[in-house]
């Protein structure tokens, strides 16, 4: 369905104005593509009007083609449908997971305790479910996967009492986050159970965890925990599947949230923080790199993203030092891996990245960390300008950041292949040669 979209999209390519005729038809295979996505009925034709309204009234910029303007008014009302990410500070805070059995919460509880270990935060997972058999044992499993602290008791039937305990003995960690029980359906009990752990607990941010292939039913169930302990944000699991996830939108716009996490696999390290542009292509079916790269770009010039905002186009041009190194790291969790980021750099096909080393790119997560580590016990002046960094800072940035001579040796290495790489690319010619290669 979503190449009928792109179809549609790409028969109007080279027209600068669109007929009302070139406007129903796409309309029409969003619409198309949405419901397929789950996108809730009431919402599709919410957002199409609103697409179709100003695609028509809207007039679109000088040189900009109309095919873009009107992707452009898609991508816009889908941003503003679905919103930012929930906002979720890198402090200490409590969170509480609330959903139905096997949507993905204990999975999603050790995720996330990951993902905030990977900002230097010290989390804790704390297992309350009593209800099923091994959920204890799962929790604390996939708590040492995560390398992070658990808190469960095995012994006891009182959920609320364990949670209690939990948030004492794990006083010390900057974020707990508080797993619970979930059953088949909406029961009473369940409802009553979590209301009571809400109240023990006073989280900072409530999340209802969505397994992506939830259709419909996601209306009911945001609507239920929304009213019971009120909803900050949604977490969406199994975006590996086929499904697209569309019925967190439902839980989105019932709720008046955000969505915060997506998961993606069945390892702890497959979550990702959630990013509208990559879900959007997702749900529209469009998720190929090209069309991604166009988005993104479309987006960033739309936006105008703050200042201090990564943008991939700057490594191609000046310095590369180790500060762009890191934002590039950081810039992976929303962005994806380094070579794919290369595919979204106009003029950077799969052609030239087949000339890199392999592990040009590779970088991967578990050294991200121990990066990211290292680098925070650097000067400014080290990071800018790492090619003076000598064996006398070496020995004190592997002190000050309490890792090896070895692995800052290893960063430094890692920092100089990156480096080589992208002069390779600056080496590659004009902007004309690379606007050449892009059509
Ligand atoms: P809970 O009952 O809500 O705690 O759900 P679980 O965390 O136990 O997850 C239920 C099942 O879904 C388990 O088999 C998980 O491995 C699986 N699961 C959870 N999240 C994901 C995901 O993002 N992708 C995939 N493929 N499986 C997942
Ligand atoms: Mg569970």
């Amino acid at each position: 369905l979503g190449s009928s979209l792109r179809g549609t999209l790409d028969k109007l390519r080279g027209k600068s104005r669109l007929s009302e005729e070139d406007i129903e038809e796409i309309v029409k295979e969003i619409q198309r593509s949405l419901l397929s996505a789950d996108v809730d009925v009431s919402l599709v034709m919410e957002l199409s009007d609103n697409i179709k309204e100003r695609a028509l009234e809207e007039e679109p910029p000088a040189g900009t083609p109309a095919r873009d303007f009107v992707l452009r008014i898609v991508y816009e009302e889908l941003v503003d449908l679905i919103g930012d990410s929930t906002e979720l500070p890198l402090e200490e805070q409590t969170i509480l997971l609330a959903g139905l059995q096997g949507s993905g919460k204990t999975t999603s509880a050790a995720k996330m305790a990951w993902w905030f270990s990977t900002k230097g935060l010290r989390p804790a997972v704390i297992q309350t479910d009593t209800f099923r058999p091994g959920a204890y044992d799962q929790a604390e499993e996939m708590a040492e996967r995560a390398e992070v602290e658990f808190y469960g008791d095995p012994d006891s039937e009182d959920p609320v009492e364990i949670a209690r305990e939990g948030l004492e003995e794990t006083s010390e960690v900057d974020v707990h986050i508080v797993d619970t029980a979930g059953r088949h359906a909406l029961e009473d009990d369940l409802i009553d159970e979590i209301e009571q752990i809400e109240g023990v607990v006073e989280p900072d941010t409530s999340l209802l965890v969505l397994d992506a292939a939830i259709g419909q039913g996601a209306k009911e169930q945001a609507q239920q925990f929304d009213e019971s302990i009120g909803i900050d944000g949604v977490v969406i699991t199994k975006l590996d599947g086929t499904a697209k996830g569309g019925g967190a939108l439902t839980a989105v716009d019932q709720t008046d949230s955000s969505i915060a996490f997506l998961g993606t696999g069945e390892e702890v390290q497959d979550i990702e923080r959630f990013e509208p542009d990559g879900f959007i292509s997702r749900l529209l079916g469009m998720g190929d790199l090209s069309q991604l790269a166009e988005r993104v770009e479309r987006a960033m010039e739309q936006t105008e993203m703050e200042e201090d905002d990564w943008d991939p186009e700057d490594m191609l041009q000046g310095q590369f030092t180790l500060n762009d190194m890191q934002k590039q790291m950081e810039a992976m969790n929303n962005m994806g891996p380094l070579d794919q980021v290369m595919d979204m750099i106009p003029g950077l096909g799969g052609g030239i990245k087949d000339q890199l080393p392999d592990d040009a790119m590779d970088v991967t997560q578990e050294r991200m960390r121990t990066f990211s580590v290292i680098m925070d016990s650097m000067t400014d002046a080290e990071k800018e300008y790492p090619k003076a960094i000598g064996a006398s800072q070496i020995q004190r940035i592997a002190r000050g950041s309490g890792t090896s001579e070895e692995e800052v040796r290893e960063l430094l290495q890692q920092y100089k292949m990156m480096e080589r790489t992208i002069k390779q690319f600056q080496g590659m010619g004009s902007e004309k040669e690379m606007q050449r290669m892009m059509q």
